[in-house]
Order: structure tokens, then sequence, then C-alpha cells
């Protein structure tokens, strides 16, 4: 089997390495740090596990490689402007946006979008970091350098978010997860749920997307697409072309996670769809320390990360898997006192998806 190097050596790529290891694939995970002589990159199949990479020579090396693995959607999926064109060349819902080139559009960006401004940065941004969340008069608070290279989009009033899992191969077959309900707190994702039967038309609606959005492409591997619910329909928020935090659940909750569905899709191997049988959570831990007492719960798998605490960095995640509901939110309720205050509502939240 051949070798698979990730742009990118964070947890993604770390757990990468984790579902290539049963199967015989070695996954070098490059970061920074990385021994050039240690990486076996001339005859390698290329990934990322991030949208941006830093510039090494190594990595130099494999973002030019022939064998880099959609090589050219990076850069378009990356810039959340080129990201929103596509999404409206396809006629795919999307919370209304333009660019946000100067400040004398204000009065027109309010009048259109409407009294909430959700400002982005197109590149660079993650776990809500390099957005702000405006209303008319708010708008000075936005540092000048933002003008240009952001965008403004409509702050969507939505009743959930869903993100939807999904992977292509080199001849064009898709397979999908069922969705994945997201609750977010800061921008960033706290915690999710996923259940075997989701809504059969939203589910529908999100496949149709993603697949127009694969297809557009020619896409392999895999996939996120995050959503927002509002009424029957979904509107994308954004595209991720990696695996991606809300999919960690499949670790312990799909019969292919989907580290292993990356790789299989990417390496050409078979890619049958994976069977989700019971319910699943996944919480996020942030900036939170490892506490072995979670360990206590039979159902709670462990993944931590080994990276330093630091308020507001992921660090690992617990994942719970268990055909009863009951038995899981059972789960979560022993797990309620073992974590802080800020997980509690997101605990509550979890155990009114599991009905
Ligand atoms: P990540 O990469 O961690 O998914 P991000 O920093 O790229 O996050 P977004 O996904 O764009 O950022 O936004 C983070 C969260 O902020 C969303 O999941 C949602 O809860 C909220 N949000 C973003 N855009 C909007 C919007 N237009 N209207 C309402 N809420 C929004
Ligand atoms: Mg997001």
């Amino acid at each position: 089997m051949k070798p698979v190097c990730v742009l990118g050596n964070g947890q993604l790529g770390r757990m990468l390495r984790q579902a290539g290891e049963p199967l015989g694939i070695a996954v070098y995970p490059v970061g920074l740090d990385a021994e050039p002589e240690a990486v076996p990159y001339q005859n390698s199949v290329i990934t990322a596990e991030i949208e941006r990479w830093p510039e090494t020579a190594l990595t130099r090396e494999l973002a030019t490689h022939n064998a880099f693995v959609n090589r050219d959607i990076f850069p378009r999926l990356a810039d959340r402007l080129t990201q929103k064109q596509l999404l409206d060349s396809l006629n795919l819902a999307t919370a209304p946006w333009q660019l946000l080139a100067n400040a004398e559009q204000w009065p027109q960006v309010f009048a259109s979008l409407g009294e909430l401004a959700i400002v982005k940065r197109r590149v660079g941004g993650y776990d809500g970091r390099g957005q702000w969340r405006l209303r008319p008069g708010e708008q000075d608070s936005l540092p000048a350098d933002a003008y240009g290279e952001c965008i403004v989009e409509q702050g969507i009033h939505f009743s959930g978010e869903v993100s939807l899992i999904g992977a292509r191969s080199h001849d064009g077959e898709t397979v999908f997860y069922p969705l994945t309900h997201n609750l977010h707190e800061d921008g960033i994702l706290r915690i999710s749920v996923a259940l075997p039967q989701p809504d059969a038309k939203l589910q529908a609606q999100a496949e149709s997307m993603l697949s127009a959005i694969m297809n557009e492409l020619g896409y392999v591997g895999v996939m996120a697409m995050e959503c927002f619910i509002v009424g029957d329909n979904l509107l994308i928020n954004e595209l991720a072309p990696r695996v991606h935090n809300s999919g960690h659940w499949t670790q312990n909750g799909a019969s292919i996670s989907q580290f292993e569905l990356h790789l299989r899709a990417i390496l050409d191997l078979p890619l049958p769809k994976p069977v989700v049988s019971t319910p699943s959570v996944m919480v996020n831990l942030i900036g939170t320390a490892v506490n072995l007492a979670w360990l206590s719960q039979p159902l709670v798998h462990l993944h931590w990360y080994e990276k330093e605490v630091r308020d507001g960095r992921k660090v690992g995640h617990l994942n719970l898997t268990d055909p009863a509901e009951k038995q899981l939110a059972e789960t979560l309720n022993e797990l309620s006192p073992l974590l802080p205050n800020e997980y509690q509502s997101a605990l509550r939240w979890a155990q009114k998806k599991l009905g």
C-alpha cells in the first residue's frame, strides 16, 4: 500500500495516521519540524489536514507534488470569497454575502443584509477566530486591515446547525454519513450528536448539495459541509476539503471512520457506504485538562491529542456510542460533574437531541 503524506501535523493528521495503522497504510503528518529524510514523499500520495500550511522546503515539495490529491481545490476553498462564488455558481443556498471592500459600504450592507452582519476573514480564520458580529453603529470596532480581506454575511436565525461528511472516489462514486447535529459556542464546536436515522428530507437535500460540489470540483476524498437549518431548508455555512471535527464520532460510531474513509478514497481502495447503526455523541475537550475519571464510564472513548492545554484550544474529544439512547443520556449525566461549567448546557442540549 502506498504511504500517505499529510500537510499539517495537528490532531487531524494524527488521527489519519492512527486510522491507517491497522490497514498497513503508513501516514506521515508533516509539520514545521519534519525531517525531510524521514518522509518518503517521492512515492507517496499527498493530502492535507489544513487549508493552508507553513512554508518549508518540504511542504513546498509536497504542495507541488503530482500526487497531491485535490491540489488545486485547496486554495479555492481556503478563500471564503472563491468558496462563496463556487456555491453561487452552483445555485446552492448559502448565507447572503458580499465582499467587504471599504467602510463606505456599511449603509448598503445593513440595508441589504439586515441588522446583524457577520464579517469573516477570507483566509486563515478557524474556530470562530477572524470573525466579527456587527450591528449598525458597531462597525468602527472592525480593524482597518479587514477591508478587502473579508466577506460580510447575513446573520442567520437558524433553528440548528448540521454538517454532512461525505467522500468521493476517483471514479466519482459518493458515500455519506448521516447528518451530524452540532452545537457551537463562541464560534467553536462544543458537542455533536449523530443519529442513525436522520431526517430523510434534510439528509437528501444535504447529499444532493454536497454531491453537486464534489462533482463540480472533481474532488477525491472526504469533504465536510456545515449548514444552518432554516425552516425545512439548509443553507450552506462553509465547506472543508478534509476530515472534520464534526465527524470525529465516526471513529467509534461507524463501521468506517471518516479518517479511514479519506485514506481509502485517496488511495483508490474500495469505498462502501459506512454503516451507522447506533446514535453517537462527541464532546469536544476545549482548554480542559485530562481527567482520568472520565474513563470510569464504560461507554466513553477518550481521544487525547497530547497538546499543551490552553484556553480555547481543542485538546481532545470524548466519543460515546450505544444502541440505547437512554444509556447515552445516562452517561452524559455521569460525565456532567466531571466536566467544567461551560460544558453543562451543551450536555443538556445533547440529551434533548437523544430524545
Ligand atoms: P470552524 O472552522 O471551526 O468550523 P470557522 O471559524 O471557520 O469555524 P464558521 O463556521 O464560519 O467559522 O462560523 C463558526 C460559527 O459561527 C458557526 O458554526 C455558527 O454557529 C456561527 N456563524 C457563522 N456564520 C454565521 C452566520 N452567517 N449567521 C449566524 N451564525 C453564524
Ligand atoms: Mg465552521
